[in-house]
Order: structure tokens, then sequence, then C-alpha cells
């Protein structure tokens, strides 16, 4: 069933067409890694399922409904659909545990003991049940990171949306993270992971989406894309990524 349903996406920033027609459906469960060259738009696709970048023609729908069209809480949109940044995006004067807790709150409407509660086990399947007092800057990039997606996970949302979420992180820290969210993956999450990391999309993804400028080049599995990219600029791709 899709979850995910986006139908001739268009974003253009002034006369700059950025997303120049994108459709694709995401199915529950779906794990899709996102890959293609840098400019290419990926991030403000990412950005546009959850209204994070107002598309300027297209439909996206979430759950059956166009979420492009009239009255709509972008609250609750974003609460369904989590996003991780590359730059954790992690309120920086709050300890780590309210980071995780603020938004269900302020979104849900949780009490601030059940609140509280679910940080403390989302902590500690992240990894990091005993950071819940520390602040963001003491933390480690990874740390951070994976302070981040339990963050996301808190708003219990159907779809987390990655955008290069390891970029950033010293080379070692990418494998504390890229596990974290291969277990998410195993336990049937749906996930669009924006990423550059092609040992993680051949483990852990089931499709491969590959954009340049503006437009999906090809849909496929991860195995059949490396096998056989299908166009040259694909095919340089991997080479630039896999060198
Ligand atoms: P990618 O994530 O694939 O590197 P982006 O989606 O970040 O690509 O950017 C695609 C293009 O859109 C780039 O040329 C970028 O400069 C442009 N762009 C992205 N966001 C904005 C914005 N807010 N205003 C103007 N141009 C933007
Ligand atoms: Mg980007």
């Amino acid at each position: 069933m899709a979850i995910i349903e986006v139908s001739g996406l268009e974003k253009s920033f002034g006369d700059h067409a950025v997303l120049k027609g994108i459709d694709l459906n995401v199915n529950k469960q779906d794990v899709l890694a996102v890959v293609g060259p840098s400019g290419s738009g990926k991030s403000t696709f990412l950005r546009c399922l959850n209204l994070l970048e107002r598309p300027t023609a297209g439909t996206i729908r979430f759950e059956g409904k166009d979420i492009t069209k009239g009255e709509l809480d972008v609250n609750a949109l974003r609460s369904r659909v989590g996003m991780v940044f590359q730059h954790f995006n992690l309120f920086p004067h709050m300890t780590v545990l309210n980071n995780i807790t603020l938004a269900q709150q302020k979104v849900l409407g949780t009490s601030r003991e059940a609140a509280v509660e679910v940080a403390q086990d989302l902590l500690a399947k992240v990894g990091l049940r005993d950071k819940q007092d520390a602040y963001p800057n003491s933390l480690s990039g990874g740390q951070k990171q994976r302070v981040a997606i339990a963050r996301a996970l808190a708003l219990k949302p159907a779809v987390i949306l990655f955008d290069e979420p390891t970029s950033a992180l010293d080379p070692e820290m990418v494998h504390e993270v890229l596990q974290t969210m291969a277990e998410l993956a195993a336990e049937g999450m749906t996930m669009i992971v924006v990423t550059h990391e092609m040992g993680f999309a051949r483990r852990a993804a089931n499709r491969l989406v590959f954009m340049d400028d503006g437009v999906i080049i090809s849909d496929t599995t991860p195995a059949a894309f490396f096998e056989d990219p299908g166009n040259e600029r694909a095919r340089k791709f991997i080479e630039k990524v896999l060198s």
C-alpha cells in the first residue's frame, strides 16, 4: 500500500527550476536510498515531502490525502513525516531528554511523565540512556545524530526522511549511526534516505532512486542499480562515490 504518492512534483526558486516533475510512490516499509550528484534536488525533494518547502506544481498524497492543498496542520504532518538532518538541528539550550520530550508535549499533547518515559526508552534503544541530562554540545556527532533519530521516533512517525545523516560526521562515527538506521529498517520503519553510503544502500534499502537535475532517472533495487546503472550519468556517479 502506498503511503506517499508523488505526482508531477515541481519546485522552483524564482526562475530556477529545481524539481522538474517527480513521480514516485513509497510503500509501507519501503527503505529508499536516494542518491545523485550535489545540486540535483535531493534535499529539496525531501523538504517538499514534509512541507518545509512548498511545491510549485504537482501533488503529494500522504496516507491518501493531498498535503499540498487546503488547510493542513503542518505540525501534525511533520510528526507523521519525521526528518533527520545532516547537521542534527538539536536545540542547543535543552538537555537531550528535553530535546526528545518537547514535541511530544507540544504537538502530541503527551503528558510530561509519559513523554519522559518514551524519551528514556528511545535513548536506551539508540544506546544513549546515560546521556539524558547532557547538552548537545557535549556529545559527539554520532551521539547527536542518534539523539536526533530518537527525537524523530518520539512522535511515532509513519515515515522518516533522512537527509545525508552521516555526511557531517567524522568517519569513525558513521557506523554507529548507520547501524541505528539499519535496525530501524529491519523493524519495518518506512524510510527515505538521501545518502552517499552505498554499503548502507546495498544492505538496508530495498529501492535505490537515482536523481539528476531535478528528475528521477532510475528507481530499482540497489543490487540491480550497481549491476547496471542503466545510463551514463548514473555510471559516472557510481564511479565517483565508489572511488
Ligand atoms: P541536493 O540536495 O541534491 O544537493 P538541493 O535540493 O539542496 O540539492 O539543491 C538543488 C538546487 O536548488 C541547488 O541549485 C540549490 O542552490 C537550489 N536551492 C535549494 N534551496 C534553495 C533555496 N531555498 N533558494 C534558492 N535556491 C535553492
Ligand atoms: Mg542535499
